[in-house]
């Protein structure tokens, strides 16, 4: 990109922090949704509930307020000689289709292969975390772990698996419960090593980890 693209990315990014709106705006927001429906925003058991919807929102997307590659970034250590299969299995995750803003219910299995660097894995399930805490579709969410993954680490090989229920085909819509969704992303040797691909599909399966469509 050239310098002037830069800037007006910078100048895009202060913009769109200037027009944020505030938490009284989203609380007002909330009031007008609870009208909305024909309920009184100011009777007693709603009085409360714009401040604790906005609340709510807060947490459902602080994944906005972090950056995946610091978290990857700063603790990478040097190891001698491992060169075996990571995986962390079952992270379970909490996110919104950016469709319909309904909840998506899941878990993820995230391995990779070092290449001499290796992060903590309570790391690995914040990358998770991070991006869940965002509107979000599946697809990109599994993408974007893995390509973060492949990115920071640059490991020999990366593999990334989510199943996930989401409420919006569940409680709207369809209304089809106990569905769920799966959708991977295999980089390097996972790709293209099938003994590889094979091993980290068995650990998945193993777990007989295929059980988050009930919720
Ligand atoms: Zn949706």
């Amino acid at each position: 990109m050239s310098p002037t693209v830069h800037a007006l990315d910078r100048a895009r990014a202060s913009l769109s922090e200037i027009q944020r709106p505030g938490r009284a705006e989203v609380e007002a927001a909330v009031r007008t949704i609870i009208r909305w429906t024909g309920e009184d925003p100011e009777r007693d058991g709603l009085i409360e509930t714009p401040a604790r919807v906005t609340r709510s929102l807060e947490e459902f997307f602080a994944g906005y307020a972090q950056d995946p590659v610091d978290i990857l970034k700063k603790t990478f250590e040097e190891i001698e000689g491992y060169d075996e299969m990571i995986v962390l299995r079952g992270i379970r995750f909490e996110s919104h289709c950016e469709h319909h803003m309904a909840p998506i219910v899941g878990q993820a299995w995230v391995a990779y292969i070092p290449n001499g660097r290796v992060v903590g894995i309570s790391k690995l399930a914040r990358v998770v975390d991070v991006y869940a805490r965002r509107l979000q579709i599946q697809e990109k969410m599994t993408a974007q772990i893995a390509d973060t993954l492949d990115e920071v680490l640059q490991p020999l090989g990366v593999g990334v698996i989510l199943e996930a229920a989401h409420q919006c085909m569940s409680t709207r819509g369809v209304h089809k419960a106990g569905v769920s969704m799966v959708t991977s992303r295999m980089l390097g040797a996972f790709r293209d090593d099938p003994s590889t691909r094979r091993e980290f599909l068995a650990i998945v399966g193993n777990q007989n980890a295929f059980s988050v469509s009930n919720t």
